[in-house]
């Protein structure tokens, strides 16, 4: 999916002045996004008082709505750099098109991960006709200086692998998990897990001290360590944990986000994620006058305007507490 904020702020993330090296309880509420006519988000990445997980630097969660009568998503085509985004669903489906020629309809628990490298356009819509229910999350994976510029491509994994315990299926969506690694490619350590939990159960989840993570409730009720946390919202939980306690009270669905902490400082604005505010400066006239982020085959509309850079100079970042 995308920003279509039209007032995007250049925001300066990562480094190792925002991560809390101990284990911490941060509930983070969510902000509300209107993103195209019919959809409405909850942002919970970047927030007021968190930026990135591990190399996790953008979370929207959506749904469950009802598009019986409507059409649904409508995201037209519009360009990223510097970053991979995740599509991951509850319920509905999302018709993926991408300036590599790619053509994918990506249903529930499944990955649709998409490598943007140096550039690619995409548009994702719900198909038509589709399904009566859209839910899920869209998220990013910031690329390390190393590798932010690797040709654009487009991966689509229906069957990951999955670590189960009484009561809890955790579905790897991306990097690793308790020994068992999704198939998607990845550039810095880090995991994102689908944790289904059946009403009572009370689990321990295995997780590593190095990483910093935090979860996103997407259904049900659900205390993390001890947090109730609601759906639509996040719980950051630091680094230092070797464990996390779960406890369902009913049927539940959680997003464990996590990495090594993200050392690079990155400066993000709308679809990019890049080093300098020149890059992203260049990038948005590209975008507007050039063909450098290829062209997206197939989508009934008009592609998406960038919105203007704001003029201000970027402010020194600030440290979190
Ligand atoms: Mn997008």
């Amino acid at each position: 999916m995308s920003n279509l904020d039209r007032q995007a702020p250049l925001t300066v993330c990562g480094g190792r002045g925002f991560v809390v090296a101990e284990p911490v309880r941060e509930l983070l509420s969510p902000r509300r996004v209107q993103l195209g006519e019919s959809t409405e988000v909850r942002r919970l990445l970047p927030n007021l008082g968190r930026r990135m997980v591990g190399a996790w630097a953008f979370v929207d969660h959506y749904g469950p709505d009802d598009i019986a009568d409507e059409p649904g998503m409508q995201v037209p085509p519009h360009p990223h750099m510097g970053l991979q985004t995740v599509s991951w669903l509850h319920e509905g489906e999302v018709l993926h098109r991408d300036s590599t020629g790619s053509l994918q309809t990506v249903r529930p628990r499944e990955l649709g991960l998409m490598t943007s490298g140096r550039a690619i356009s995409h548009s994702e819509e719900s198909p038509r006709p589709h399904a009566r229910f859209l839910h899920g999350a869209q998220l990013w994976v910031a690329l390390p200086d190393a590798h932010r510029h690797v040709e654009p491509h487009f991966e689509h994994h229906a069957d990951l692998p999955r670590v189960t315990a009484p009561g809890l299926t955790a579905t790897v969506v991306l990097g690793e998990l308790d020994g068992a690694t999704s198939p998607g490619t990845t550039y810095t350590p880090l995991v994102g897990a689908d944790l289904a939990l059946a009403a009572g159960t009370e689990a321990n989840l295995p997780l590593d001290p190095d990483f910093e993570y935090a979860v996103l409730a997407m259904s049900g009720e659900v205390h993390v360590d001890g947090v109730p946390v609601l759906p639509g919202s996040m719980l950051y939980l630091g680094c230092g944990r070797s464990e996390l306690p779960l406890r369902a009270a009913s049927d539940a669905g959680l997003m464990l986000l996590g990495g090594e902490p993200f050392e690079e400082e990155i400066v993000m604005w709308w679809n990019f994620v890049a080093r300098k505010d020149e890059e992203i400066r260049e990038a948005r006239e590209a975008w507007m006058t050039s063909d450098r982020f290829g062209e997206v085959k197939g989508y009934d509309g008009d592609r998406l305007d960038a919105p203007e850079v704001p003029a201000a100079h970027l402010k020194a970042r600030g440290r979190v507490r």
